[in-house]
């Protein structure tokens, strides 16, 4: 019987199961709590929630150019929501044409100004001052990203928060030390960078860019998603609680269109973009024939790939942090599993269990697990690829989780029995929803994992290294992660290739991209 259709009793009983089961004990229970043989203790927790109060919005936010707030020229706004409750949050500048001229006129101005030829030394104690300040207000930046994006608190808390000051932590390291990062090749700032980011990781998406961007010497004009500006603008703030300079960081709001006109304009020196392969590739069709630098950072379809001989319990953690961490919405997301035909059916039962597990709903609550949707668009893609995977034949497995009256949310949700053709097995869902595939051989996982249009990320699970070495060299992926999934780390460089993009984030490569060494670069 699927547990979708399990009854909530049920499913509490599955979770005491698996909690005596983690903890090494039977399943019987002390008589003195008044439970009979084979009963188990009903589990419930208590609601856990953040304090939203730690966030004071404002009911309007206008454009942050040249260090100050403006109101657009439209004279228009739009809502930001809470995805969790489908609430306003507040309302957002929506910025003409004539303002991001205005942002990159002044983005201009501030590089030959002032930071341009600011010494290394210097602009590292802005870098540091602005990770010292993330960090004091890490509680009311995870509140915010929850509730604007959706994530779960403890997924904000524990790693969007943290992985943004470390970024600019490190970055403001090298700073003063870009002649010995990159010897003999005089490194030079580019001079303006526009840059557009998407809403599945707002702080951390701005934190890639702005960081490595500001240590090598330039400034910045920033277009964050139109569903998730809040951080954005909460960011301009701690530029300017920490005194950096007017017009080096400056934030437009509004549509796509927005986001076009900024990466085309003329005085923009450098582009970085992350978000849809549809998007990319539009903005590289734009961007042809000019001398603008381009990285594009766009989708992906990881394979995560578990041998015989893999550690099983940390496989399955792995495998359940690679495709439900942040809703699924992650670019480099183990949206599809492959598995070893010899251990496949029992894997399958234990991540079913484990599924079964996971917490569905209020973003804010210190238990869940699995926020929600950010926006009701990409809710109604998700719903209309699981509704592909059905027709084309694959078994769906959810466990019999209840979802929120209000707001957007979906239930972690599992395939089998998918075709390789299926378009749940090559389009990126960007959801809750894995698709579990089965192998042979490691030159039939190598074939299988690497039948697809992107390139970005990939695991491998085994307990040899030997096998992880002959994988990684095969799997053409910008990242392979061996018995783990989702580790971020400022030093690293992150990327794909295909279409998955090109160029890197990350450790040095992600100053290169903001640098002119005159090779190119
Ligand atoms: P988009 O690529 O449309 O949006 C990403 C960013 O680009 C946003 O700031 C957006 O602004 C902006 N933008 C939109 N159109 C243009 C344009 N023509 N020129 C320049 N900038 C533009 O992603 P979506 O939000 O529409 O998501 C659609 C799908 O993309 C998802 O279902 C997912 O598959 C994928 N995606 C991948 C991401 C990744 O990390 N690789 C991140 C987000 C989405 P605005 O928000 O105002 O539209």
């Amino acid at each position: 019987m699927s547990a979708r259709k399990a009854a909530p009793g049920q499913r509490r009983a599955l979770i005491a199961r698996q909690r005596s089961a983690e903890v090494g004990r039977g399943t019987s229970m002390p008589s003195s709590w008044g439970l009979g043989d084979g009963q188990q203790i009903p589990w419930e927790y208590a609601p856990a929630p953040e304090a939203r109060e730690i966030v004071q919005l404002k009911s309007r936010y206008g454009l942050f150019v040249g260090g100050k707030e403006i109101a657009p020229r439209s004279g228009q706004w739009f809502t930001t929501v809470d995805p969790a409750t489908e609430e306003p949050l507040a309302e957002i500048a929506r910025a003409t044409v004539q303002d991001v001229d205005q942002a990159v006129g002044v983005a201009r101005r501030a590089f030959r100004r002032d930071w341009g030829s600011l010494p290394g030394s210097e602009r590292a104690k802005y870098l540091f001052r602005i990770a010292r300040i993330l960090q004091e207000r890490s509680r009311e930046f995870a509140v915010l990203e929850s509730l604007d994006g959706g994530k779960p608190i403890k997924e904000s808390r524990d790693v969007d928060v943290p992985l943004a000051a470390a970024h600019f932590w490190y970055y403001a390291g090298w700073a003063d030390k870009l002649e010995y990062a990159f010897p003999n090749r005089d490194p030079q700032p580019l001079g303006v960078a526009a840059q557009v980011i998407p809403w599945n990781f707002p702080l951390l998406m701005l934190a890639w860019k702005i960081a490595p961007a500001l240590a090598a010497g330039n400034t910045v004009v920033l277009k964050p998603a139109s569903s998730t500006p809040l951080s954005a603008l909460f960011f301009a703030d701690v530029c300017r609680q920490a005194d950096l300079p007017a017009g080096v960081v400056n934030i437009i709001t509004g549509p796509g269109e927005i986001g076009l006109a900024l990466v085309k304009h003329p005085d923009v020196d450098k582009v970085a973009f992350t978000g849809s392969t549809v998007v990319g590739k539009e903005i590289g069709r734009a961007l042809a024939g000019t001398n603008k630098a381009l990285t594009l950072e766009l989708g992906g379809k990881a394979a995560n790939i578990i041998f015989d001989d893999a550690p099983i319990d940390q496989a399955i953690e792995g495998v359940i942090n690679g495709i439900y961490f942040n809703q699924g919405e992650v670019c480099c997301a183990g949206s599809r599993l492959f598995v070893q035909e010899s251990i496949a059916d029992p894997f399958i039962e234990r991540l079913k269990d484990r599924l079964s597990t996971l917490r569905v709903g209020d973003p804010l609550d210190k238990n869940t697990d699995v926020g929600a949707i950010n926006n009701a668009a990409q809710l109604a893609k998700i719903e209309e690829l699981v509704e592909a995977g059905q027709a084309e034949g694959a078994d769906i497995y959810q466990p019999a989780c209840e979802l929120p009256a209000r707001g957007w949310f979906f239930r972690p949700t599992l395939f089998t029995n998918v075709a390789q053709s299926s378009r749940i097995a090559q389009e990126e869902i960007f959801g809750p929803v894995l698709s579990v595939l089965t192998f042979r051989t490691p030159a039939e996982a190598v074939e299988k994992a690497n039948n697809t249009a992107y390139g970005l990320s990939a695991g491998v699970w085994t307990e040899k290294g030997s096998r992880i070495l002959n994988m990684v060299s095969q799997l053409r992926a910008g990242v392979v992660w061996a018995n783990t999934f989702n580790r971020f780390d400022p030093t690293s460089p992150f990327g794909g290739y295909k279409e998955s993009g090109f160029g890197r984030e990350g450790g040095l490569h992600g100053l290169l991209a903001y640098l002119d060494t005159g090779d190119g670069h």
